[in-house]
């Protein structure tokens, strides 16, 4: 399968715009008339919207909820449900096989290697979110490795909040400690962050207000024995 960086490479000293190093990826994949494989990591079921309805006209794409950095465990699950939720919607609504595999939840490792690096306290956008991203990533291009993959990469550059050029430069990153290429996106570009509002609406998808992490929601002034009330609220209604 292709990897990137034979299109990345020939753009010398240019900033790197990955929505356009996506779209001549898929050109080669139609060229030899193949569907890859691609794993692909989304932390809620927002940024997947789009990206799903996006990727699946190209490729056959498995949801991987990776997200240890969620806080507390009851909005994980609720996050984690909702993800799934939204899979099984798209699939009736689009006629679409995509799957959903969700990692172990591990949260005490991710908190405790924030606080070891003394990223507690940075800002959002910051070192600790550099490394939150490097965590997921590894976790995601393992388990692609793992399962067979053509490609793992991240719903997560369709967010205006999210530094894609860091993803990215994450990504392809992590692509040389494995056998499995990374999938390079932007897929906010060509009005891809508007289209995930607008299905968000369509399908009513629940929207968090703080990234994840305890270290954010408490910096945002987020009540999170709201958020674990409501959250169990949630999932009891579900059962
Ligand atoms: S970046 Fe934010 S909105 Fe997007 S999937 Fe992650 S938590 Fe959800
Ligand atoms: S703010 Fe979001 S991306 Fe940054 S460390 Fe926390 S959970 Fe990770």
């Amino acid at each position: 399968m292709m990897d990137s960086m034979d299109i990345i490479s020939n753009l010398k000293n240019q900033t790197i715009n990955y929505d356009s190093v996506l779209l001549k990826l898929i050109q080669t994949w139609q060229k030899e008339e193949t569907r890859p494989k691609i794993l692909l990591h989304s932390c809620c079921a927002p940024c997947s919207t789009y990206t799903l309805e996006f990727l699946t006209d190209y490729a056959d794409v498995t949801i991987y909820f990776a997200n240890s950095n969620i806080y507390p465990e009851s909005e994980y699950k609720r996050r984690a449900m909702v993800q799934q939720e939204f899979v099984d919607t798209f699939n009736r609504e689009y006629h679409k096989e995509v799957a959903f595999i969700e990692a172990k939840y591990e949260p005490n490792i991710f908190i405790q290697t924030m606080t070891k690096k003394g990223l507690a306290n940075e800002p959002e956008g910051g070192a600790r979110c550099e490394s939150c991203f490097q965590m997921r990533l590894d976790i995601v291009a393992e388990e692609a490795q793992k399962r067979g993959f053509d490609y793992f990469g991240s719903a997560l550059t369709i967010s205006p909040k999210k530094d894609a050029q860091l993803i990215n430069t994450i990504g392809l990153d992590i692509q040389k400690l494995y056998d499995v290429a990374y999938l390079p996106s932007d897929f906010k570009k060509r009005g891809g962050y508007q289209r995930s509002i607008e299905l968000c609406k369509e399908y009513d998808v629940y929207r968090q207000c703080y990234c994840g992490c305890v270290f954010a929601a408490k910096k945002q002034g987020i009540d999170l024995k709201t958020i674990n009330k409501e959250a169990r609220h949630y999932l009891k209604e579900i059962e």
